[in-house]
């Protein structure tokens, strides 16, 4: 495994990050004994760094894995909070569900712009302060959009960025797979760290796994990438491409997922919440039901936990 540092944070990550969505109730939903063991079998493959969000429900897999684990793991959590109460709550929250004294990255979770993270400055503000205690190590943003980098890059508070890229630029706000390079590359030039988030656009660049592999990693400004990862086979693969090593043709059968898709149950109210929930475009309202463009759909899962009557799954 390589590893880099965090922009100017002093954390050193993998370059492969491990994708905490993927395990929990969000997805897979994995038992936490069966998701905290794909995990660990990612950390002793050498990966030493782990996203997460509040949303994504969990920080318990992700503290069963490293029971017991005795190397340093670098955990990234991010939440939607707006203020500096919501954001103190998420924090603690956190900390007390991660079992850990400090965060070592925490971020606003997708934002759109320079505006938006101005409407957050509250947030930030507790953050700032829980980085002068130590509890957390960093700050950032995480972003789908070409603006959300650009705006990141001029706050000098502003640690990490973790935005959306890809070769073929699915779910890319705002500007193309070429416009969100030269973000980051801006970003990168102002000191941020920066790792990447939907390498294989929420799974629908599977068929191009090889090629969006190679493209992502070709990218040197980029600390770490973020992968979703559900199955020891595919840590595996995973881990042996980061590191550089030949994935034999059994594995790689193996790894060839059957394709995944979002699901909308068929007692749907209607409501329209999921609709507004889904930044890409995904969701629309027919016939008094929820219908998804599968060719907008990243498999991001961020409108699953808006739906109350749990409709959303991704299958
Ligand atoms: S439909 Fe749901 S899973 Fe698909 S992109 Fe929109 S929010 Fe994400
Ligand atoms: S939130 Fe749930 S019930 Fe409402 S439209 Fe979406 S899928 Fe249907």
């Amino acid at each position: 495994m390589q590893y880099r540092v965090l922009g100017n944070t002093g954390i050193k990550v993998s370059r492969l990050c491990f994708g905490a969505l993927t395990v929990g109730p969000l997805q897979s939903n994995l038992s936490i004994t069966e998701g905290a063991r794909v995990i660990r079998k990612a950390l002793e493959a050498g990966v030493n760094f782990i996203d997460t969000a509040e949303l994504y429900g969990t920080y318990s897999y992700i503290r069963e894995a490293l029971r017991g684990y005795d190397r340093d793991v670098a955990v990234v959590s991010k939440c939607y909070a707006h203020t500096y109460q919501g954001m103190r709550e998420s924090v603690e929250k956190a900390l007390k569900a991660l079992g850990r004294d400090y965060i070592d990255v925490f971020l606003l979770h997708e934002q759109e712009s320079m505006l938006t993270i101005k409407g957050h400055w509250e947030a930030i503000e507790y953050l700032l302060e829980a980085k002068s205690r130590g509890t957390v190590r960093a700050i950032g943003v995480s972003t789908h959009n070409v603006e959300g980098v650009l705006g990141a890059a001029d706050f000098p508070e502003i640690d990490v960025i973790h935005p959306l890229i890809n070769v073929a630029g699915v779910g890319i706000q705002g500007g193309t797979a070429d416009d969100m390079l030269q973000a980051i590359r801006y970003a990168f030039s102002a000191g941020k760290g920066i790792y990447a988030m939907k390498a294989l656009g929420g799974g629908n660049l599977l068929n191009r796994s090889e090629e969006a592999f190679e493209y992502i990693m070709s990218i040197p400004e980029l600390a770490s990438v973020a992968v979703g990862m559900s199955t020891v086979d595919e840590v595996e693969y995973n881990t042996r491409l980061f590191s550089g090593s030949r994935v034999p043709q059994s594995l790689k059968s193996v790894v060839a997922r059957q394709p995944r898709r979002l699901y909308i149950e068929n007692w749907c109210l209607g409501c329209g919440e999921c609709v507004g929930k889904c930044s890409s475009g995904a969701l629309s309202l027919t016939g008094g039901k929820a219908v998804v463009d599968g060719a907008l759909c990243t498999l991001c899962g961020y409108c699953g936990p808006v739906c109350r009557e749990f409709c959303i799954k991704i299958i």
